[in-house]
């Protein structure tokens, strides 16, 4: 009796030492930084969650100005609030999200989260700002529809603030050659497509160039309703002129307007 006891003292501990370790590289002891619109969890590296966590505020309160939203819509409070994971390692993060092996961010839209690791700062600079558009853009507009790839592509790259300048030069460059996507095509662009047969580079300038304009040019509370039709089920027409009745009427004023901006930025940024 007394040796089967102590044979099975003998398994629970090697048990114990094997599986121990497991256990600990499956599930991270998450720390919490609680945020007013953020949760963010982090294993080893408070400091740099702080930032993220101070970052992502910084950037929730310019989107939500930018894009008109601010004042009306109260995103992620509470229970609601966005996950941020920081993984404590590269490879522990492809290997618990399934990100391929070039990525350094992860977001789940409908979950709310967004995950990474430490050591990249492009995180914090484009990442961040882009993926939190997204999620920003896309509580607004709704889960039913599709968001026209232009308009949620062009904004989440014109709230990074350095693809910002960046983009709209190269959309100068463009517009000046007469190089561009005429709109009425860019604005039916969808992913399919954008892998077979468009410009990648070309269309991503344009769009952010094409947000940029509505947004300086007729500003937040207008882009808000030009939105809001577009979430409402109205066409892109439709939704231009509801929104800029005395200047935007159709895809024609849009194209020539859009023009005459991006070439005037041109001249400012010579
Ligand atoms: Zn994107």
């Amino acid at each position: 009796m007394s040796h089967h006891r102590f044979s099975g003292l003998v398994f629970c501990i090697v048990s114990l030492f094997v599986t121990l370790p497991l256990c600990v590289s499956a599930i991270p002891e998450w720390q919490v930084i609680k945020g007013k619109h953020f949760l963010v969890h982090y294993v080893k590296d408070p400091v740099m969650a702080e930032r993220v966590a101070g970052k992502a505020e910084e950037y929730y309160s310019s989107i939500t100005t930018d894009l008109g939203f601010a004042r009306y819509d109260n995103f992620w409070l509470w229970e609601n609030r966005v996950k941020i994971f920081i993984y404590s390692s590269k490879t522990e993060f492809t290997q618990k999200t399934g990100a391929p092996e070039w990525a350094i961010g992860k977001t789940v839209c409908d979950k709310k989260e967004i995950s990474t690791f430490p050591g990249n700062d492009s995180f914090m600079d484009s990442v961040l700002p882009h993926e939190l558009t997204h999620l920003v853009l896309r509580d607004f507009m709704g889960f039913k529809g599709e968001i026209p790839l232009w308009l949620n592509e062009g904004v989440s790259q014109w709230e990074e603030p350095a693809k910002r300048t960046q983009m709209v030069k190269i959309a100068g460059r463009l517009a000046a050659g007469n190089k561009y996507i005429p709109l009425d095509k860019l604005m039916l662009v969808n992913v399919r497509q954008l892998v077979a047969d468009v410009k990648v580079g070309e269309f991503y300038a344009q769009s952010v160039s094409l947000v940029g304009f509505l947004i300086e040019k007729h500003g937040s509370e207008r882009f808000r309703i030009f939105c809001g039709q577009l979430r409402n089920g109205r066409g892109l027409e439709d939704a231009l002129r509801f929104a800029y009745p005395d200047s935007l009427r159709n895809i024609d004023d849009l194209e020539r307007a859009w023009k005459k901006y991006v070439m005037e930025q041109k001249e400012v940024n010579r």
